[in-house]
């Protein structure tokens, strides 16, 4: 993708910010938004964070569910592929109600008719672009109980509703969506074992990718915190805490992004990522956003509690980003699984 195409999007984003969520994402496939390599969609991913575009994780679509597609063996593969990269919206529908972020909890059911066709009951929620998506990728246990990829286009035998987020979220599409006798496909035939393995890769690309959101989101409060301080020196001179608190800021950004370029250039060079490496990642992105949100709170004083307040977006969005795609101590898990 070329520098002007990815202008050409951001300038489209900001710009129509008030228009359908299904015509934009519709218009991203079309400008090739889901065409992009691995380095491309990184460099996208960071303009977009910076931008404060942050309800366009286009990386998703593109590396997420492109990655679980590309694997299977599905027969209608080539359509799904074609699809994906014209101007098809895809989701990926893992979590249920009171699921977390455990797998081994997934309740929705497929099961084969007399003519052997699959239809699935069930229900997901906090599914991303799951009221916009024509194309459904979600996780559920087969006839033999065992847990499955499946892909579904069948939109008239589902119910789906949009949540309601808070106004800071406002534009974000987030669905819960209930399968009711709902036909569908398995992708990856009578191999339950490679669907989780694929599905465990997809979730460290996930991680990834909410881990380079996160320092990117980072990256912009530490300017926000510093221009803050510029405008409080006066009054703050001589107070060391906040020069320790900052030292403390710029070193766990520094190596949050050392540890996270090297992340990076493997998965651009297509090696293998760890899971318990991607996990270490996105939980010290966690706490590195965490604490300087805190301490930029802190130094804004009464303006942190303005409609105004330039960290709203920043405190709705990080929020999210704890929890997407599992909480931080389902990282911590990971992480010490070898004890
Ligand atoms: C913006 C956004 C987008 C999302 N998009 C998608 C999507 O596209 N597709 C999809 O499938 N899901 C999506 N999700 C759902 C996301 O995957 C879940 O929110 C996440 O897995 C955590 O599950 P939960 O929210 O039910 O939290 P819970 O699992 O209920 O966790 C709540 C708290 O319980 C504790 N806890 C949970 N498990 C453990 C444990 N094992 N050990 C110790 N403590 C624990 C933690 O303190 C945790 O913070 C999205 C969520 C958000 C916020």
């Amino acid at each position: 993708m070329t520098d002007d195409t990815m202008k050409d999007i951001i300038c489209f984003l900001k710009t129509n910010g008030e228009t359908d969520m299904k015509e934009i994402w519709v218009h991203l496939s079309k400008a090739g938004a889901f065409q992009t390599s691995a380095s491309d969609t990184i460099k996208l991913c960071k303009i977009l964070v910076k931008e404060e575009l942050f309800e366009y994780p286009l990386w998703l679509q593109n590396d997420v569910i492109r990655l679980i597609i590309d694997e299977s063996d599905i027969n209608i593969k080539k359509e799904i592929k074609i699809k994906l990269q014209s101007d098809g919206v895809f989701c990926l529908a893992l979590t249920e109600q009171f699921g977390g972020s455990s797998f081994q909890n997934v309740k929705t059911q497929v099961s084969d008719n007399s003519v052997g066709n699959k239809k699935a009951v069930g229900k997901k929620v906090y599914i991303s672009n799951g009221n916009i998506a024509d194309n459904i990728i979600f996780l559920a246990r087969d006839s033999d109980e065992k847990l499955n990829l499946f892909y579904t286009d069948d939109l008239n035998n589902m119910v789906r509703g949009k949540l309601v987020l808070s106004d800071a979220m406002g534009r974000y599409d987030l669905a819960e969506i209930e399968f009711v006798n709902t036909k569908c496909q398995c992708l990856y035939t009578n191999n339950a074992l490679k669907a989780m393995f694929v599905l465990n890769k997809a979730m460290a690309v996930e991680r990834l990718f909410c881990s380079i959101t996160m320092l990117v989101m980072t990256k912009s409060l530490l300017e926000v915190f510093l221009r803050v301080y510029r405008e409080k020196r006066d009054m703050l001179q001589g107070s060391q805490y906040w020069k320790f608190s900052y030292a403390k800021m710029k070193l766990n950004t520094h190596l949050l992004e050392t540890y996270l370029s090297n992340l990076e250039e493997m998965y651009v060079e297509g090696k293998a990522i760890l899971p318990s490496d991607v996990a270490i990642a996105k939980s010290y992105a966690t706490d590195t956003l965490k604490y300087i949100l805190e301490k930029t709170e802190i130094l804004l004083g009464a303006q942190s509690i303005l409609k105004s307040n330039i960290l709203i977006p920043y405190e709705a969005y990080s929020k999210a980003y704890y929890s997407a795609g599992g909480t931080n101590e389902i990282m911590k898990e990971i992480i010490g699984a070898d004890l």
